[in-house]
């Protein structure tokens, strides 16, 4: 009898574990048929080619903007989709104009000359005579913060803090030196300052001015602009020597009354829980230079060929899979937090949302986050995929991180993930007149989307 029960528990354990394997397999083959599709396959590098090169940058609000609304409506529209839809969203809509003068005016070592620049985002423009003021330089906004509002007013104050090279994740060094960009013209505005100048947040030495948003609030805007690094180190070193260095600034930016744009939506009905969504997402907006190609057209064409690729190999999802185009990351994040609202209000239930929105690098892997309750649970069950993924290259799961468009629904309880493709040469094109079609190569963009397909096929099966 003793016998007969250790030998079911055995012949138990080993029929699981067949099935397990099975599983397994078939996971694997599953896997490798969504890879084998996508790099034959896919649309996405002619859709960007199309988004880059037909309608170019598309600043939320913008006549571009509306274009790529409906060209990326229409792709969803015409792969078969179960619903394409657009979602109207109210957004702030800012222009740089066409002058971004900047340059040193009275130095006695140097003379006169032209900084590389370009206006942020909500910027003021000068007047049309523009404006020329002495220059204080600070590494942080507290050293800002610290000094006497006397000493900063009338001055342009100069942001020359570098993104810290020896962190390995550029998306860290970023996110600490941005802070100057975001915070500090209006610190600066508050204590008085005429114009702000802030180092461009990139680890290339070349000139290339970055652009990016900078929040006022409720301060009146003042003139503020990006350097590029080696006008920004050049100024830094004159400035070492002659205090009374001046910097003479014209721009003509403007800020218009809100506009109407959408989010532009698109799914695949699940068909056994149709009411539960895995989302996929990017931004359809960009900033007014460049042509948006890595930020984030690459991310928005990758969410597309989910969608894509599931039909083409007829994967029949469990869950709806909803692939999102957000209005308006760059300036404002109203694409996401409109989203958000409207999910919580129509009481819609979403599983997962997965965003694309560090550029179209060759994949590494997936950060993922959720509210601490249940993180450390949807952690442990995707640690399995790993095994699965890494030999595309996605070897990273890990927790930190996601996407801004889909943080508001961290608090719907939804389980986050963002793609994370090799970040060191993301922040030599970021917000510059770099970022364009050329700068995305076609096999490393269809890794990610194959990846990212992958990644919802298997949270479909076994999650959440
Ligand atoms: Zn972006």
């Amino acid at each position: 009898m003793r016998f007969n029960i250790f030998l079911i528990i055995f012949l138990i354990t080993v029929s699981l574990s067949n099935s397990i394997q099975a599983q397994n397999d078939e996971d694997v083959e599953k896997v490798g048929d969504i890879f084998d599709n996508v790099l034959t396959q896919s649309s996405s590098y002619n859709w960007l080619h199309y988004l880059c090169k037909n309608i170019g940058h598309r600043i939320a609000g913008s006549p571009a903007g509306a274009a790529a609304v409906e060209y990326t409506r229409q792709m969803l529209d015409t792969m078969g989709c179960d619903k394409v839809w657009l979602q109207p969203v109210k957004v702030p809509y800012w222009t740089r104009g066409n002058i971004a003068e900047c340059r040193i005016i009275n130095s006695q070592i140097a003379g006169d000359i032209k900084l590389s620049a370009c206006a942020l985002g909500y910027s003021a423009a000068t007047d049309i005579a523009g404006i020329s003021a002495e220059v204080i330089e600070v590494k942080s906004v507290s050293e800002l913060e610290k000094m006497s509002d006397d000493k900063v007013k009338g001055k342009i104050v100069f942001f020359n803090a570098p993104m810290d090279p020896t962190k390995v994740s550029t998306f860290s060094a970023y996110g600490e030196a941005g802070h100057q960009r975001t915070a500090g013209p209006r610190k600066a505005a508050e204590k008085g300052a005429v114009a702000a100048l802030v180092r461009s947040l990139t680890l290339k030495a070349d000139d290339i001015p970055h652009s990016g948003v900078t929040i006022f609030d409720e301060v009146q805007p003042i003139p503020a602009l990006g350097l590029g690094i080696q006008s920004a180190e050049r100024l830094s070193a004159l400035l070492s020597k002659e205090k009374q260095l001046k910097v003479y600034i014209r721009l003509d930016c403007k800020k218009h009354k809100d506009q109407l744009t959408y989010n532009v939506i698109g799914e695949i009905k699940g068909s056994e829980f149709p009411d539960k969504i895995i989302l996929i997402g990017g931004h359809i907006d960009s900033w007014d230079l460049g042509e948006g190609a890595h930020d984030d057209g690459a991310g928005c064409v990758q969410s597309m060929e989910v969608l894509h690729v599931f039909k083409r190999l007829g994967i029949k999802p469990r869950h709806t899979i909803r692939c999102v185009l957000f209005a308006n990351e760059e300036n404002g994040l109203k694409g996401g937090s409109t989203y958000a609202d409207e999910a919580k209000n129509k009481g819609e239930k979403h599983v997962a949302a997965i965003e694309s929105d560090g550029g179209g690098h060759t994949p590494r892997g997936f950060g993922m986050d959720a509210v601490p309750e249940i993180l450390k649970d949807a952690y442990a069950k995707t640690q399995k995929f790993r095994e699965i993924l890494a030999p595309y290259g996605f070897y990273e799961l890990v927790t930190g991180g996601s996407g801004a468009d889909i943080g508001p629904l961290k608090n719907q309880n939804v389980v986050l993930f963002g793609y994370r493709p090799d970040s060191q040469r993301y922040f030599d094109f970021h917000h510059t007149e770099n970022d364009v079609f050329e700068s995305v190569h076609k096999r490393e963009l269809e890794l990610g989307a194959a990846g990212i397909a992958s990644l919802v096929f298997l949270i479909d099966k076994y999650c959440f």
